[in-house]
This record gives C-alpha cells, sequence and structure tokens, in this order.
C-alpha cells in the first residue's frame, strides 16, 4: 500500500482544515425503555439536520442543519468513519506529517466505540504499509497517556505519581520520563492497549455506567529511514507522530448529577474541555491573536495538533435522543468552530540520537568503501607510471646505442672519403 494519490495530502507546509466529521450512534436500550426518540437526520453524506418538526416550523436561535466534510447517521460503521477522510490523516505519519485524530462528544456518546476502531484499523494499515516497504526501514514506538484531574499518568507504567510537562525548544510540549516502547507487531499492540485500558481510570456516573471521566492519547511515533536496499542518499530519515485521542465527556459536571470525589473530577474535565473549546473557537475567529494553550495540560499536550504542524480529523459523537438535545447542539458547536480552524504540516525531516548514529555509521561504511576504491585506483596508477618509467629509460638506452652507432658510422665515412681523396662539402649527405 502506498500513500499517494487521493490518499496523498496537501503538500508540505501548506494550510488546510481540520477535517470534520459527526458520527451519530443509534438509540440505546434505556433511551427507547423511555420512548425517547431521534432528532438528528443525516440527509446526504455531509449534512445533518435537527428533524423535530416543531422546532422546524418554530423560529430557532440554533441552525436546523449542519454541513461537515462527513456525516453519518446510527446506521453506518467505525470502518466507514475511518476510510473516508480519517485514514488519509492518520496514515499521513507514514510520510513524515504529525497527525492526531480526536473523538470529541458527550459521555456514551460514542467516542471510545468509535476512536477504539480508529485506533486498530489505522495501526493495523500502518503494519500493513511497512511490511510492504522495502525501500525504508521502520522504528514504531508506542506511548500512552491519560490525563485526569490535570494530572498527567502514564498508562503503560504501574507507577501512578504524575508525569511533569516540559518546554522543549524542538519538539514544544513534552511529557517528561513518558515510558515508550518499541512496537513490534500486531499481538503486542494488543497486549499494550489491554495495558491501556486496565490503567485508565473508570468512573460511573449516572449518564453511563462505564463513562470515562479522563483524556486518553495513544500515541504513535514512526520513524523511517532509507533502507540497505534503496541505497545511500535516496531519501532522508523521517519522524512523525499520530494521536489517537479519545476526550473525556464533554458534557458539565452538574448534568451528571455528580457529588463530592466526581464534583472535583467533573470540574477538572470542564476546565480541560473548557479550554479546548476557547483554544478552537479562538483558533476558528482569530488565528493569530492570544490562543490559551497553556490554560489546561491537555490543550499543552495537543497544541501541535489544534493549530500547528499536524493534520487533524476530529470525529464529533452525538446521541440522537431528544433529551441529549442540548449537548448534541453544543456538541454541533464546537464542531462548527473546529471546520474553521487551519493547521499546516511540515514533513519532519527529524533525527533522533539513534537515527542519527544509524546514519552516521551508514556515510562512514559508504566514506570507508569509497575511500577504498579510491586506493584501489591509486595502486593502479603507480603500477602504470612505473611500467611507463621503465619504457622511458628502455628508450632512452635505445636512443643511447643509436647515437653511439650513427657516430661511429659517421666516423668510418669520414675515414674512407679522406682515403679516397674527396671533399667531404661536395656531398651533400654529409653533414
Ligand atoms: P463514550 O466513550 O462517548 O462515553 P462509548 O463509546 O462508551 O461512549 O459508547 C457508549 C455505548 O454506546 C457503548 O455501549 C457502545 O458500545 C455503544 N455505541 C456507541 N456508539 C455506537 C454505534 N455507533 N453503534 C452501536 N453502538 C454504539
Amino acid at each position: 500500500m502506498s500513500i499517494s494519490g487521493d490518499e496523498m495530502d496537501p503538500g508540505d507546509g501548506q494550510e488546510e482544515k481540520i477535517f470534520v466529521t459527526v458520527r451519530v450512534r443509534p438509540l440505546n436500550v434505556k433511551e427507547i425503555a423511555k420512548n425517547d426518540v431521534s432528532d438528528w437526520e443525516c440527509v446526504s453524506n455531509n449534512t445533518i439536520i435537527y428533524k423535530n418538526v416543531k422546532a422546524l416550523t418554530e423560529r430557532s436561535m440554533y441552525p436546523n442543519a449542519y454541513t461537515f466534510d462527513r456525516v453519518y447517521g446510527c446506521d453506518s460503521t467505525t470502518r466507514q468513519v475511518y476510510e473516508e477522510g480519517v485514514k488519509r490523516i492518520a496514515l499521513s505519519a507514514l510520510n513524515g506529517f504529525n497527525s492526531s485524530v480526536f473523538a470529541y462528544g458527550q459521555t456514551s456518546s460514542g467516542k471510545t466505540y468509535t476512536m477504539t476502531g480508529i485506533t486498530q484499523y489505522a495501526i493495523s494499515d500502518i503494519f500493513d504499509h511497512i511490511n510492504q516497504q522495502d525501500d525504508r526501514e521502520f522504528v514504531l514506538k508506542f506511548s500512552a497517556i491519560e490525563i485526569y484531574n490535570e494530572c498527567v499518568r502514564d498508562l503503560l507504567s504501574a507507577d501512578a505519581t504524575p508525569l511533569r510537562l516540559l518546554d522543549d525548544p524542538e519538539k514544544g510540549t513534552i511529557v517528561d520520563k513518558l515510558t515508550e516502547i518499541h512496537l513490534e507487531d500486531w499481538t503486542h499492540l494488543m497486549e499494550l492497549l489491554a495495558v491501556c485500558e486496565a490503567q485508565r481510570k473508570i468512573g460511573e456516573t449516572s449518564m453511563n455506567e462505564m463513562s470515562s471521566r479522563s483524556h486518553q492519547i495513544i500515541r504513535l511515533t514512526i520513524e523511517s529511514s532509507p533502507s540497505e536496499v534503496s541505497g545511500v542518499g535516496s531519501a532522508s530519515i523521517l519522524a512523525a507522530t499520530v494521536n489517537f485521542v479519545d476526550l473525556a465527556g464533554s458534557e458539565r459536571a452538574s448534568q451528571t448529577n455528580s457529588v463530592g470525589k466526581r464534583l472535583k473530577e467533573g470540574g477538572h474535565i470542564n476546565r480541560s474541555l473548557l479550554t479546548l473549546g476557547t483554544v478552537i473557537r479562538k483558533l476558528s475567529k482569530e488565528p493569530n491573536g492570544h490562543i490559551p494553550y497553556r490554560d489546561s495540560k491537555l490543550t499543552r499536550i495537543l497544541q501541535n495538533s489544534l493549530g500547528g504542524n499536524a493534520k487533524t480529523a476530529i470525529v464529533c459523537t452525538l446521541s440522537p435522543a431528544h433529551a441529549h438535545l442540548e449537548q448534541s447542539r453544543n456538541t454541533l458547536l464546537f464542531a462548527v468552530c473546529a471546520k474553521e480552524v487551519r493547521t499546516s504540516a511540515q514533513v519532519n525531516v527529524v533525527m533522533s540520537e539513534k537515527v542519527l548514529v544509524k546514519q552516521l555509521q551508514r556515510e562512514m561504511a559508504r566514506l570507508e568503501h569509497e575511500l577504498k576504491n579510491m586506493s584501489g585506483t591509486t595502486n593502479d596508477s603507480e603500477a602504470i607510471i612505473k611500467e611507463k618509467e621503465l619504457q622511458i629509460q628502455k628508450m632512452e638506452q635505445e636512443i643511447k646505442e643509436l647515437t653511439q652507432e650513427r657516430d661511429l658510422a659517421r666516423s668510418r665515412l669520414d675515414e674512407l672519403l679522406r682515403a679516397a681523396g674527396v671533399d667531404q662539402k661536395s656531398v651533400p649527405w654529409v653533414c
């Protein structure tokens, strides 16, 4: 599989908008039991309408139709959501572009359901791509974090101590001491995802028995370099990350009847999500103004994905139920802002120490090889020169001998002429 043609992204450094999709899940058992009805309908592949008849006839402060890059109704599959746009963004990391895929929506709207599928489809495609490429060598590194109560936790470590964020002049915000594991194959991925799942904090709210109270970011770093068979210097060394971001529920804490500890969690979740909302709104309206990325851990870590060097897709998930109308409208409002945000991804020709050492080793091997060839050439030319010198010596000897023979012949001739009494000047060929 090659990432080219219509799967290829806009060029290096070109601005492009965040790819925004909306997905409506089916009514669930509880909603059906309460005789709730579905409020939303996807009338084309990019337009969703609010289909409540009363609302359509009344004047409302909310729009009744919304258009995005793609919209998916309750009978859609995660495979469809992935294939029609998200895939292009996620796989652009194979070509050196940083990329991110987010799921945004209220608790129980289908974020985890959608992101789990997308993450697995994307990584499976990444493995396929790598297996089919023999002109580049790939190294995959896997890491995962959870942001819970504004604390960043390593999902691959049993140590729950919060991790610090550091500002790296080159890489931007980095998570200090984060575990990064060399990802080997599909079985290994499944093991790592299971570890993350077990570590992830799960809380119970009145809206969803297993609703997640935290943000999860699974990050895959893809480094690639030209393989031995591709020849030296035929391509650059690339390094890019792809983030799969499953955000916590976007609803207000008060809506979930949260008390005590839950309220605190809710407050923090809202702080991160409120900042995310503010960042997206500001980026959509005044991208050159002050953007408060630093107001929350989530927006600090995802700064590049939101307005910088990255290609980004956001899947906004909706519950169709009338009971969730207000939340669904808030989600759509977020989606409307998000689709105005522009990022400009660049191919990252970045060298890690390991990659750098590898490249230097190859360069040294090449120079050694060249040097050997050159010394071979030098030996050859020395031999040629020696041979020529011998030839010259031989020729000089011959000239010497010929000169002696000539002088001898000349003196004999002189003698003969003298004996015959011939005047030498009268013989034209004697000089
Ligand atoms: P969230 O992560 O937004 O809290 P989940 O992804 O956990 O929500 O989804 C809540 C429930 O709804 C889960 O039982 C999930 O299997 C189901 N669900 C979500 N989206 C879909 C969908 N598109 N089709 C079928 N079931 C879905």
